[in-house]
């Protein structure tokens, strides 16, 4: 069995893969264990660039939106629709409010600092 790593932790490193650093600027990963053996493993950017993707192992899944969402509201989502309940959540920022409320309501532990803000791109 695959070991599970610290969300908080694993969010980072896949984020510091970014080759661009003027990119990892405006991206942020976000990283969710949950009950089952499955990590899922989004991006606030319309997918996960290449060498995100061939980083991860093989219990890691994308979580993809064709709609424009925070890399933890797509992670969430995709449990959701997989049937999965998210257990610790982390990401390589600081949480907005209103994914810090959709984590709570989803009863979702996180070690990531929350913002306590709302996003300033969104209204
Ligand atoms: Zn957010």
């Amino acid at each position: 069995m695959a070991k599970k790593q610290n969300p908080d932790q694993r969010a980072k490193e896949l984020h510091d893969l970014i080759g661009n650093k003027v990119a990892q600027n405006f991206v942020t990963i976000a990283v969710l264990n949950t009950e089952s053996e499955m990590v899922l493993v989004g991006t606030n950017e319309r997918k996960l660039r290449k060498e995100q993707v061939e980083a991860l192992k093989e219990h890691e899944k994308e979580a993809q939106s064709k709609e424009e969402k925070h890399a933890e509201e797509k992670v969430i989502q995709k449990a959701q629709e997989m049937g999965l309940k998210g257990t610790e959540i982390g990401t390589s920022r600081p949480i907005c409010l209103d994914c810090e409320d959709l984590i709570k309501a989803h009863d979702i532990t996180s070690k990531t600092a929350f913002k306590g803000k709302k996003s300033k791109k969104r209204q």
